[in-house]
């Protein structure tokens, strides 16, 4: 596996990817172009697809990384090493903290339109909303497809907020990157090789979701096999694991997060609120990922949650999400400098 994915012709990298050292005091990203060419003290050579990482385990942490080297191409090279992807003009994994909101599912015009209003002004850069929903009963709430599409540009729009919703079927990916800036690769869709590779070629940032039953390793390879498609511009997502555990609708893997800091280049978001499927436990995982050093999180908001099509459950009040924002800006701070900047970059 490794070697034939190796043996695959990388395109070149798509504008609005670069590979960054990651530290330095780089103050590029806050007056940087749309593709700035950072040099902060690694090598970078814009538009060049870098050949597959050195893996020395001296530099990436020692010998257990065998156990990714089905995925070479999304390990660091050298410790410090982070790519940033861009959507819309905004950099994730470059050092700002990017934090993504809104429902679960798209249901209505003014239900989305309230919830980005209120997500932006509490802080947040992307607004996240399913209109294709994996749902496990086939009497759930299914999405509005389409339509839930063009609320989700109609609120961009609006808002200014970059747009992530999910693709679930390879024939919809190049409808839904028509709408999207980011494409979620949702949790039971990680392995769905032709789903990565439909999504991959639209060119597309994608959000590659851990599969529940996935192991990093598993993920990584997904990754590996997204940029094998000619498309670098992947984030991980860390949202729980099934565990043994019941008292939370999955186990929150914060050491997924840490690990894959330490060994991966790929920007990492968490999602809070798919792991803990109870939102008084949100805000709390939420400062723990900040503190293992996520790039960012991806939360449920509603504006009545009780009343929302899916996971009212996990999805905070506005209120609660204006809270826990205010909450996380000092653990944000203790990141680095630029960590919590939120102005939109040009
Ligand atoms: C979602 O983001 O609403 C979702 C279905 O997530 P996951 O794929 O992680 O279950
Ligand atoms: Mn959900």
């Amino acid at each position: 596996m490794a070697e034939e994915l190796q043996s695959r012709p990388l395109r070149s990298e798509k504008p609005g990817v670069e590979r960054v050292v990651a530290g330095g005091g780089d103050d590029r990203l806050q007056r940087g172009s749309e593709n700035p060419s950072f040099d902060g003290g690694g090598a970078v050579t814009p538009g060049i697809v870098s050949p597959v990482p050195q893996r020395s385990g001296a530099q990436v942490g020692g010998g257990w990384i065998e156990q990714f080297a089905d995925a070479p191409d999304v390990l660091k090279s050298e410790p410090e090493q982070a790519t940033v992807v861009w959507a819309r003009g905004m950099a994730i994994g470059g050092g700002d903290f990017v934090t993504m909101a809104g429902p679960c599912s798209v249901e209505t015009e003014r239900q989305l339109m309230e919830t980005a209003e209120r997500v932006a002004a509490a802080g947040a850069r992307v607004l996240r909303g399913g209109a294709f929903k994996p749902r496990s009963s086939p009497y759930a709430f299914q999405g509005l497809g389409l339509d839930g599409l063009k609320l989700l540009a109609a609120a961009r729009e609006a808002t200014g907020l970059a747009i992530v919703t999910e693709v679930m079927a390879a024939a919809d990916a190049p409808l839904v990157a028509e709408y999207a800036d980011i494409l979620q690769i949702g949790s039971r869709s990680m392995e769905n090789y032709a789903l990565l590779e439909a999504a991959a070629r639209t060119g597309k940032p994608i959000l590659l979701k851990r599969g529940m039953v996935a192991t990093v390793a598993d993920l990584l390879r997904s990754a590996q096999c997204i940029v094998s498609y000619g498309n670098p511009n992947v984030i991980l997502c860390e949202r729980g694991i099934r565990t043994f555990e019941t008292a939370t609708r999955n186990t929150f893997d914060v050491t997924a997060i840490v690990v894959l800091k330490e060994i991966s280049r790929l920007p990492v978001i968490a999602d809070p609120s798919h792991a803990a499927g109870r939102r008084r436990f949100v805000p709390a995982l939420a400062r723990s990922a900040v503190a293992a050093g996520a790039d960012g999180l991806i939360v449920e908001v509603h504006p009545h949650p009780d009343e929302a099509w899916s996971d009212g459950e996990q999805s905070l009040t506005f209120a609660e999400f204006d809270a826990m924002m205010a909450e996380l800006a000092p653990w944000c701070e203790l990141r680095g400098a630029r960590s919590c900047v939120l102005e939109t970059l040009p």
